[in-house]
């Protein structure tokens, strides 16, 4: 019998005439693909196609292609999903993957498109007027008192920073954050990258629920720590260091369930940072054990609040059936920011059943709890920050038209980072030395480098909103949030038309 009856995926190939057999590959390789004897020799059944390798060849002699071994066709049972019965047969596990879902489900994004201003209603040149992407993350005042200004139109009766308000909202340059990747499932230059932008860009960036290592205080007020259910590195120190305090209930990735990583990732640095001893297992519960209830909820944001001389506290979730009153909910229990998180979301590691089938576009689920809390009247009570697959400025300014106030991006930050999306983060290996501890691997991003990619990235985006926002006719991104007027649904069906709140294009 042979070992398995799964075939490589991939098929490595080296043009040898060209290969100067320097034997780079073989070192840039995290998956240990290649030995080297006279000459680099691949193991095509180790390979993840991440490219590495293919970068790095100085002689450009390697190419990876798919294995596209013939199937008899079967629609029922695709290539993938005997593959997937035949390792299960193998291993008796439960399969993991990294990264966002990739099955083929409607992407909404796709089926959008914008409007422009022609001819009575002048669109605007960014270049050359004012357009503002500032917004704040934050609870804003119930009510603002206005008073004539004698010109026949009206003004502010008082600062609004003098409410206070203002000192409770965080302020972002441009309506763009990083999504929380925890130490630990990330490598410390990727934070230090994520930290260095952070602050470069005026935005924030997020611990996840790995702690906030030492290196990292200076970056404080460009930092969103979060609380989550394993608790790791949370004490009073760490909430009062942050820009604001995020409760982690639940990842787009792998909604309904806990996290796990292992104890191989957990080096002395890691678990200094967790709080947990070095080489043991990081599991985070699926539920927090204190939080049953809404109630209970609000119990842990008023306790933080009071810790921390009331910073802005978020709630984050997975995108859910009952998204809309779950976050209404969250707002009514004292959340200043709901974070929502679509099934399109990356993550460090999940069980592929759950990565894959569980949860909703976020799309669906800004457009619903923003319409929630409209109808509700508590809108103002609190910022949406949207993530899970953020991938263009172009699905920013959607995100924002459907109701977000801010869009996180991991996946994206990643790649600007060098990520190729072969899905292996929950091995450790990456080559990329992105989602890796192994010091030989880490090395390999320069947080100076990387920050200055990650600067370039969102720096590129909002240009490209600028631009967007100027077709629209609109000065200041706060316009455009909750403008669904200003979309329009090409292919969609009529139900998730209305669910969306867009009309169908020609309308
Ligand atoms: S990196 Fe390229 S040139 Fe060097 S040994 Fe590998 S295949 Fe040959
Ligand atoms: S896993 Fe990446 S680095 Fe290794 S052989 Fe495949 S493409 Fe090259
Ligand atoms: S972070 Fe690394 S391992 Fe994960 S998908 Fe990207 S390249 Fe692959």
């Amino acid at each position: 019998m042979p070992q398995t009856l799964i075939q490589p995926e991939f098929k490595v190939k080296i043009d040898y005439d060209k290969c100067h057999k320097c034997g780079r590959c073989v070192q840039q390789c995290g998956w240990n693909v290649y030995s080297f004897n006279e000459r680099p020799i691949p193991d095509d059944a180790k390979c993840r196609a991440c490219h590495r390798c293919v970068t790095y060849c100085p002689a450009r002699c390697i190419t990876i292609e798919k294995n596209d071994l013939a199937f008899r066709d079967n629609d029922g049972w695709g290539p993938a999903l005997r593959k997937s019965v035949w390792r299960q047969a193998e291993t008796g596990g439960v399969m993991l993957t990294g990264m966002g879902n990739d099955k083929p489900y409607v992407n909404i994004f796709d089926h959008l498109v914008l409007d422009a201003c022609q001819v009575t209603n002048p669109s605007i040149d960014p270049l050359r007027e004012p357009m503002e992407l500032r917004t704040y993350l934050g609870r804003k005042p119930d009510a603002v008192a206005v008073e004539p200004d004698g010109k026949g139109g009206f003004r502010l009766a008082e600062e609004l920073a003098a409410d206070g308000w203002l000192d409770k909202n965080i302020q972002v340059d441009t309506p763009v954050i990083f999504s929380p990747m925890s130490y630990g499932s990330v490598s410390l230059n990727v934070h230090r990258s994520l930290a260095m932008a952070a602050e470069r860009l005026g935005t924030l960036m997020n611990t996840g629920e790995g702690g906030l290592h030492a290196d990292l205080y200076p970056y404080a007020d460009h930092v969103i720590v979060q609380v989550a259910s394993g608790r790791f590195g949370v004490d009073p120190e760490y909430l009062s260091r942050g820009a604001a305090v995020e409760i982690k209930v639940g990842q787009g990735a792998k909604p309904g369930i806990g996290g796990h990583l292992p104890g191989e990732k957990i080096n002395r640095e890691v678990s200094e940072t967790r709080m947990i001893p070095q080489g043991t297992d990081a599991i985070s519960p699926a539920p927090h054990h204190d939080i049953y209830s809404i109630e209970d909820l609000r119990q842990l944001i008023y306790s933080i609040k009071e810790a921390t001389d009331y910073k802005p506290v978020g709630v984050k979730i997975a995108a859910v059936h009952n998204v809309a009153a779950i976050a209404s909910g969250i707002v009514r229990a004292g959340a200043d920011y709901v974070y929502l998180d679509g099934f399109r979301g990356g993550t460090g590691a999940a069980p592929q059943i759950i990565r894959d089938h569980i949860g909703l576009p976020i799309e669906i689920a800004v457009a619903v709890v923003d319409q929630r809390l409209r109808d509700e009247g508590i809108r103002h009570q609190a910022s949406i920050v949207a993530a899970g697959s953020i991938r263009s400025s172009a699905d920013l300014a959607k995100i924002i038209a459907l109701g977000a106030d801010v869009a996180a991006i991991g996946s994206a930050a990643l790649m600007a980072l060098g990520c190729h999306l072969c899905q292996g983060c929950h091995t450790g290996s990456c080559s990329w030395g992105l989602t890796t501890q192994k010091p030989e691997l880490t090395r390999r991003v320069d947080p100076e480098w990387g920050a200055e990619r990650l600067v370039n990235l969102v720096s590129a985006w909002s240009h490209e909103l600028q631009e967007i926002l100027g077709a629209l006719g609109v000065n200041a991104v706060e316009s455009l949030r909750g403008s669904r007027e200003r979309l329009r649904a090409i292919g969609l069906d009529e139900q998730t038309c209305k669910i969306l709140g867009v009309k169908p294009a020609g309308m």
